[in-house]
């Protein structure tokens, strides 16, 4: 747990990949080579900065999970 908050994505708290992983429906490696490793090559963390639009389904890679709505 220590490791989360450490390391934790200034965005996670309203990503919609949070509630992905809460539901139980996100593989736990994006979560923890993005979001808790505040990995800086996060495509929606780069999109998000630069006000861009990114659908909910992104990973954080840039692909599209059709299965995430
Ligand atoms: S998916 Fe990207 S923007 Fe969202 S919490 Fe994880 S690292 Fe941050």
């Amino acid at each position: 747990m220590k490791r989360q908050s450490k390391n934790i994505c200034k965005w996670f708290h309203c990503c919609p990949l949070k509630r992905f992983y809460e539901e139980g429906r996100l593989d736990k490696k994006w979560v923890e080579d993005y979001c808790w490793s505040n990995n800086p090559d996060c495509v929606r963390k780069k999109m998000e900065e630069k006000g861009q639009y990114h659908p909910d389904n992104m990973m954080p890679d840039g692909t599209i999970d059709e299965d995430m709505v």
